[in-house]
């Protein structure tokens, strides 16, 4: 069997890892830390509902029970041209097939080092984590969350992450008996936040701000920040102690090192089988992709796993010379279990259908359930769920 190189340790570099395996390929994996980052439950690490270590998967681990190979290094740069990339350590290495899943990258405000995301480098969290405990043990404050997304490209917005940290906030300040002490702050420069999951859900969402008494700034520009500022575009300010902002997104930096077809916003373009254009042998899935299909589309860790499997499949079938192909867009929906602090809300989004189901306690608990049942599920410990 073939050997593949997969660059990118995240939710769809391991899962493609995994279906490789369970096809047969020799599989390597490179990534520039030795952990796998689950994303979705590091929602809690601010709370201190989580510690940092709960949140990482060990790729050693992974790598023996799956039996792949797997290397720390940096991606530099990618010659698909020339069937290459380029690590910072190791040098140029040949592939035969490369699967791509380095995720994506975020535009860059004035003044941004002033905000902390908590959709960046793993260690943020943790700096977000301590800047709210020092806020804590100050006995009070003004803690702002927003999101933007990127005005070229409808690819480029996570808001979910934002609404939940700020809710979770809430929900932390309000057990501590501290909420009136805090005063909290939402911002986007969209009118309705959260249009993606659905107009119900973004409605939902005011009427539960103000329930909850988070003061919303909707509608204008964000330009850029200052020490405990946000700069928004009519000159105003919103002034905050500690800012979490979720920058609008665009594609990895690495891929300007790259002959790979990109998209204005810098995600790679591929096909419905994941193949980067243009290059039958490279496939890109995840967060570092173009994604094609309707408006409400959005780069999941749940779309990720979908991309992973079939490029999985797809290359299978080419290597067996089988027609048989998997396209990401025929499976295209959205499926968001919103961690409300307490409660969750559950969104269902696809051609056919939307609906969302709030889940008072039981949905919370679920999406906690959710991160110990992919660690047992991913290291073999546990079946899998098919779709979970
Ligand atoms: C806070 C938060 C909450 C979220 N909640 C949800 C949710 O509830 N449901 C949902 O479906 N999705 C959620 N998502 C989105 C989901 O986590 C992403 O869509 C998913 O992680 C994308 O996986 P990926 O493998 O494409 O990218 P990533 O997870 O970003 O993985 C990229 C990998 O590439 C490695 N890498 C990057 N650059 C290099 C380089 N140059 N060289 C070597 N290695 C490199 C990184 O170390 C990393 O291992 C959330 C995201 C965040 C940030």
């Amino acid at each position: 069997m073939k050997k593949i190189w997969i660059l990118g340790g995240g939710i769809a570099g391991i899962e493609a890892a995994i279906s490789l395996r369970q096809n047969g390929f020799d599989v390597s994996i490179v990534s520039n830390r030795d952990f796998l980052f689950i994303h979705p439950i590091s929602i809690w690490i601010p709370t201190r509902e989580k510690e940092f270590e709960d949140v990482c998967l060990s790729l050693d681990e992974l790598a023996a029970v799956h039996g792949f190979d797997f290397i720390v290094d940096e991606v530099v740069g990618i010659e698909a041209s020339k069937s290459s990339f380029a690590l910072k350590n190791r040098g140029v290495v040949s592939y035969e097939y490369l699967v791509i899943a380095l995720g994506g990258d975020k535009l860059d405000y004035e003044g941004i080092k002033n905000t902390t995301s908590i959709c960046a480098r793993p260690q943020d969290v943790l700096t977000i984590r301590d800047r709210i405990d020092e806020l804590l043990l100050q006995g009070g404050g003004k803690i702002a969350a927003g999101f933007a997304g990127n005005p070229i490209d409808t690819n480029g917005v996570r808001g979910g992450p934002a609404f939940e940290f700020i809710f979770n906030i809430h929900n932390m300040l309000k057990k501590k008996k501290l909420r009136d002490k805090f005063e909290l702050v939402f911002f986007a420069p969209m009118e309705t936040p959260g249009q993606k999951l659905g107009e119900k859900v973004a409605k939902d969402f005011v009427r539960f701000f103000n329930k909850i008494k988070i003061t919303t700034h909707f509608g204008k520009q964000i330009v850029g920040f200052s020490k405990n500022e946000i700069l928004l575009e009519d000159g105003s300010k919103l002034d905050a102690d500690f800012t979490m902002f979720i920058p609008g997104r665009c594609g990895h930096a690495m891929l300007k090192n790259s002959d790979l077809p990109l998209s204005e916003s810098g995600f790679i373009k591929i096909n419905s089988y994941c193949q980067a254009e243009g290059f039958e042998n490279v496939f890109a899935v995840g967060d570092i992709t173009s994604l094609d299909g309707p408006d409400w589309r959005v780069q999941q860790g749940h779309m990720a796993e979908v991309m992973a499997r079939n490029a999985a499949f797809n290359i299978f079938s080419i290597e067996n010379g089988s027609d048989a192909r998997r396209s990401y867009l025929e499976q295209m929906n959205m499926i968001c279990m919103l961690d409300m602090g307490d409660s969750s809300s559950l969104i269902y989004r696809d051609s056919k259908r939307e609906f969302s189901v709030p889940m008072p306690l039981i949905g919370h608990w679920l999406k906690k359930g959710w991160g110990r049942y992919y660690r047992l599920s991913r290291l073999g410990k546990m079946p899998r769920i098919p779709g979970a």
